[in-house]
């Protein structure tokens, strides 16, 4: 019987990530390049394409190997019409029929969606969230976004557009979000904002993996840094969790290597503003499969799409 092979690829603002997965979905061979953001829409697929390709070819694979694709994209997705609405860190993107361009591009069946659910569908089928029914999960990085397990489905909305965590309003006035809307959590706990709340706090040459390693250290400005922070992400949290009632919050991408200062401020915040019922029931863990968490979402993706 013919071995069944899948392409994944995640595709950021500043780098894409590929990776091909075996039909138990073990990582057999992996790369990262950059993306060619602001060379345009058509650069940026046809890198796509040339990492499967350099992929399939490493491993001395014939593109018609492969059983199918699956793509994470940074925005959102019309999922039923496999069609990219927009990017916001990527620009030239508008209503991109992605899935159809790279199939007729390399003649690979391809599913897209957006990079939290990835993230979310991988973390409840293989990593934190496995085993429970409802599940909230969380990206820290550039943008805050999350994917929503709802009764052990992935919760889309009537858009496709739901999980919009980092564009929830903490308060009536605040920073203006390119959302159109203010004081949007992003705003607070994105890691642009992080880094200047950073620099205000730390000093200039500050990043925030420095901030994580002068809080693990005792620092007492850097703890206090992680729970300003904590605090915000804390209170949204709380919220989400008195309206959906989550067994589990996973909280990942790159802040959440900040570790126990964040995690320990985001638990106490949960503890002291959600009711008492979802209070008691949530559990907040950090997320599994670490980097590789966009990728095993596309790759279980794409095993749901499979070339017959
Ligand atoms: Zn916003």
């Amino acid at each position: 019987m013919r071995r069944k092979y899948f392409i994944a690829l995640d595709l950021g603002g500043t780098s894409i990530k590929a990776a091909v997965f075996s039909e138990k979905l073990s990582i057999l061979e992996k790369m990262s390049m950059p993306t060619p953001a602001c060379a345009g829409k058509k650069a940026v697929i046809g890198a796509l394409v040339c990492a499967a390709k350099k992929l399939a070819s490493r491993l001395g694979l014939a593109l018609k190997d492969i059983s199918a694709a699956g793509i994470g994209v940074p925005g959102p997705v019309d999922f039923d019409r496999q069609v990219v609405h927009f990017l916001p860190n990527i620009p030239g993107w508008k209503d991109v029929p992605l899935s159809s361009v790279f199939t007729a591009a390399c003649g690979i069946p391809c599913v897209v969606d957006n990079d939290a659910k990835m993230m979310a569908l991988a973390e409840y089928t293989l990593g934190a969230a496995k085993g429970s029914r409802n599940a909230v999960c969380l990206t820290l990085g550039t943008g805050v976004g999350a994917g929503l397990i709802i009764e052990g489905k992935l919760y889309r909305g009537a858009d496709n557009a739901a999980g919009e965590i980092g564009h929830l309003p903490l308060n009536e006035n605040g920073p203006a979000c390119p959302c159109g809307g203010k004081a949007c959590l992003e705003r607070y706990a994105g890691n642009g904002a992080l880094l200047k709340e950073a620099r205000a706090a730390l000093g200039a040459s500050i990043t925030l993996e420095k901030a994580s390693a002068l809080a693990a250290g005792g620092n007492r400005k850097a703890l206090c840094f992680w729970r300003a922070v904590s605090t915000h992400i804390g209170i949204a949290l709380a919220g989400l969790s008195n309206v959906l009632n989550p067994d589990v919050i996973v909280v990942g991408g790159g802040v959440s290597s900040a570790g126990r200062p964040l995690f320990d401020g985001i638990k106490e915040n949960l503890s002291k503003r959600a009711m008492p019922v979802q209070g008691r029931r949530v559990k907040v863990m950090k997320a599994a499969l670490g980097n590789d968490a966009g990728l095993i979402g596309a790759a279980l993706a794409a095993a749901g799409r499979i070339r017959i």
